[in-house]
Parts: structure tokens; sequence; C-alpha cells
């Protein structure tokens, strides 16, 4: 039906909004706790992920004799069932959420991977993007290795298997140094759980503990889900071996400068969660704050775009104690409903989604925050939905600097030439949206709110590429060398 509804040229409704947003590509989940039910476990963490990555979904587990795995696209709660979690039975178990970036959608590039190598069976989890992978490949590819998908992981698992020789410890060393890029991995043998974070720290990963299990999550919420306990923040470029006798730390490179996905705070993480000592909804909130301090504009009423704009509102209002309520109501049971092609259909999609309460902005001047603009076809859609409702003013308000360049590190941003504040002057955003004023954070405000100045890549907001950028400035075959800034490894 899905793939009929797309052919006669019915597009997801949800995708009109999603298509305007930065799209978070993965999340990852590993469990060690023999004795308890790891796949169930790790499938009521995934649902805490699942803002990580919609498109796929799968569990892999091992009783110490090879891995089993289900994995197919889909939301966690469309890809498993009571039986299918019910037959995965085993002692170790990591999980994956995707949203493609690299790889394409489909079902063969869906994660945990799995193979069998000269150890046994080894399960990769990979959210991030490794921005040498063409040429690894190429030169794995030389050496007579094949490749069924287009996902990091199965490279990564190729290198692993390269050094199978070596112990485990010094396999995972050696691929890391191979690998350039960004990248947070669950990894699982037969008898051990992996956790691995680049040298940069660029995406987030966290080590926690249930009774005498341990987990290791791509954030903290998924912990909270399970009423586990939060250790600590696997550090940029560590190795955490867990296995029999407990966890072990390996540091495989030291980080020159960490490098934080700093959208991370701004809009792909929840906001229960914390990474790296900050907690995101105080983050956002902070960015609203200082977004009020640098653009007090004359408001009656102060609403958010649901869910984004929540915690940067909140904030905003605050910090200039104006009145704040949720002017926009967001209808959370869209999900896959399928429009038609017209633009009659699409205003509908609109009103599906989103519907102002025009009993709190009718005649008033109304402030609107939003975490950001990326193509700007949301903002308008919204601007134009408030004065059909009777808005005095609406006046934009931004909790992050212009996305001005595209994401080479596993996030889905639209090409350059759609990001609207990378083509357009701020007054040419402004005229396009119909908003009478558009405000956005500066990138002093937005290290002010994060408590810290460095230590965040911040690379779409300001074209500095921390982990290298590929030659050519776009991923893919096109790909033939890196440039990487140098780091230190302390092997
Ligand atoms: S460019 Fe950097 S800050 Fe922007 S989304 Fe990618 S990793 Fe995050």
């Amino acid at each position: 039906m899905l793939n009929e509804g797309i052919e006669h040229g019915l597009t997801e409704a949800d995708n009109l909004w999603q298509k305007d947003k930065m799209e978070e590509a993965c999340g990852v989940f590993g469990i060690y706790a023999p004795g308890k039910d790891v796949a169930r476990l790790t499938y009521y963490a995934l649902y805490a992920l699942q803002h990580r990555g919609q498109e796929s979904a799968g569990i892999g587990v091992t009783e110490g004799n090879g891995i089993k795995i289900h994995k197919a696209m889909g939301l966690v709660s469309e890809v498993f069932t009571e039986q299918i979690i019910s037959g995965l039975k085993g002692d170790i178990g990591i999980g994956h959420v995707r949203y493609s970036t690299m790889g394409s959608n489909l079902a063969v590039n869906s994660e945990p991977l799995v193979c069998h190598y000269l150890k046994g069976d080894l399960a990769v989890a990979h959210n991030g993007n490794v921005i040498n992978a063409q040429e690894l490949k190429k030169k794995l590819a030389a050496n007579g290795a094949v490749f069924q998908s287009t996902i990091d992981s199965e490279l990564i698992a190729n290198l692993i298997a390269r050094y199978a020789q070596d112990t485990l410890e010094e396999a995972l060393t050696k691929t890391m140094i191979d690998l350039k890029g960004s990248y947070a991995l669950v990894i699982m043998t037969e008898d051990k759980l992996v956790g691995v974070r680049d040298p940069y720290g660029n995406r987030p990963l966290c080590l926690g503990k249930l009774d005498n299990a341990y987990l290791l999550a791509s954030e903290s919420c998924a912990f909270d889900v399970l009423g586990a306990e939060f250790i600590r923040d696997v550090a940029p470029g560590e190795i955490v071996i867990i296995d029999r006798q407990g966890v072990h730390s390996h540091q495989f490179l030291s980080s020159v400068e960490r490098a934080l996905c700093a959208f991370e705070f701004v809009y792909f993480a929840r906001p229960d969660s914390n990474i790296d000592g900050i907690n995101v909804m105080e983050a956002r909130r902070n960015m609203g704050r200082e977004l009020a301090k640098e653009s007090p504009v004359d408001v009656d009423i102060v609403i958010p775009v649901p869910d984004s704009g929540i915690a940067g509102a909140l904030g905003y209002a605050e910090a200039r104690n104006i009145f704040y309520d949720m002017g926009l109501m967001k209808n959370r049971y869209i999900g896959r409903t399928f429009i038609g092609p017209q633009q009659k259909d699409r205003d509908l999609a609109v009103h599906l989604k989103l519907n102002p309460v025009k009993r709190l902005i009718e005649g008033k001047k109304v402030g609107i925050v939003d975490d950001s603009i990326v193509r700007g076809t949301t903002s308008k859609r919204i601007v134009q939905l408030l004065r059909e409702k009777g808005a005095k003013e609406v006046h934009m308000l931004i909790t992050s600097p212009p996305v001005i360049a595209p994401c080479y590190y596993g996030i889905d941003t639209s090409e350059r030439a759609q990001l609207i504040a990378a083509q357009k002057s701020l007054d040419e955003v402004r005229a396009y949206i119909n908003a009478d004023s558009l405000s956005y954070l500066s990138m002093e405000g937005l290290y002010r709110a994060l408590g810290q100045e460095c230590g965040f890549c911040t690379a779409c907001l300001s074209e500095n590429y921390p982990l290298g950028l590929p030659v050519g400035g776009k991923l893919g075959k096109h790909i033939t060398e890196i440039s990487t800034p140098k780091r230190k490894e302390v092997r």
C-alpha cells in the first residue's frame, strides 16, 4: 500500500514538515546482562531513542553461540511483536534505530549489521558518518572484500575482521585509527559488548548500569526508561569493552579538540537527556533566554512551534516576562497519512499537522519560537496559519544561528542550495516567510547557552568543519581525498 501510494504521487503528510528539519541519523543501544531479558530491555530502550531514527529498527542478541537478529523497515512499534521479542533470547543485546543519510532507505541498510568472521559472529550498530568510507572500501575491495550495503557498519565490520588475528582490543584500535569522521558505535561479539566514540566525540554515547547489567546508549533518556543509572559519557577516543570481568576502558586516540555536535542541543536530542554534562532541556531554555537578551522584540504573547520550540519559547518568555502559551496545537497522530500532490492537498496537510488557537492569537503581536530554519517552507506556512487566524503581527524567533552549510557527519541536512539562510540575506528570509521580523540567536549566544565556548562542532552554522571535509564538498562516490586536522595517537 505504501509503495502504491508513492508511485501515484502521494506524499506522507508528515514529510512536508520533516523535510524542513535537520534529521538525526541513528540511535544505538547495547546491554550486557546475563540472566535478563535483553531483547525486551533493548526494545524499550529503542522506543526512548526513536526520535533519532524512524526508518528502520533492529535488535541483535547472543547467548554465546552465534547472534540472532531481527530488523526491518519501520518504527520500533511496527518492526517488533511480542512473539519476535520472546524469540530473541540472549545475555547480550544491541539495538539500532535508523534514519538514512549516506546509505539509501533500503532494508539491506538497516542495522545492526551482523557478519561472521574468524572469531565468530559480530554485530555492529553505528551513529555518525565515516568521511573516508569510500577510500577505505576501495582499499578493502582491492583485496577481495565485497559489500552488500552502503552503510558504514559493514565497512567497520570488514575492518575489524581484517585485524582478527589480533585481540579484540587491538583489532578495534587499528580499525578506529583507520576511520576518519564521526562515529558512536555499539558492537557485540558472542561474549562481549563494546562501545566506541570517535576522537572528537562528535556523536553522543553514554554508559549506564542496571543492577549487575551494563548498558550503552546514544542518550541517557534510554537509561531512564529502564530505571537504569547513568554512570558517565564514553569519552572521545575511548573504547569500552564489557565482559564477564566488568568494564574495561581503553583510550585509543586522544582528542585534539572535542567537537560534539551542537545541534544535539538545538534539536536532535531528547530534552530529558544529558550529554557530556549538559542537560538538553536546560540548554534549549538558555538559548531562548539568550535570544531574549539579544532580540527583545515587542510582542504580546510567546508561543512555540511544537515540539521543537517549546523549551526555547519558555526561556524567551520568562526572560522577558511575557505571557507564554501553546498557541499552536499539534496533531500527534498524523503519522504516515498520505496526501495528494495538489497545492490544496498540501495546504490541508498543514492544517492536519498544526492548528493555531485563535482565541490566544487573534489581534495579538505574536512571537513564535522555533529551534531552527532549514528550508523556510515550514516557517512560511506557520506564519500564514497565524495570520489566517487573526494575528496582528508575527515575529519569528529562532533559538539557533542560521543554518548555512551542510553536515557531513551523519546528519541529513538539505543541500546547500536548499538552505534558505545560505541563499538569502536575513531580510530576504524574513520577506520569504512573510514575518514582521526575524531574529536568530548569535554564535556567541549559543555558546553562552551551552555554558562553554569550545568543544562543539558548529559546522552547519559556521562552515568550520572540525573533523575535516571530503574534498569536493560532497560525500559519496565523488570522494577522492580527505583533509583531516591532525590528531595525536596515544597507543
Ligand atoms: S555540522 Fe556539526 S553541528 Fe551541524 S549537524 Fe553536523 S555534526 Fe551537528
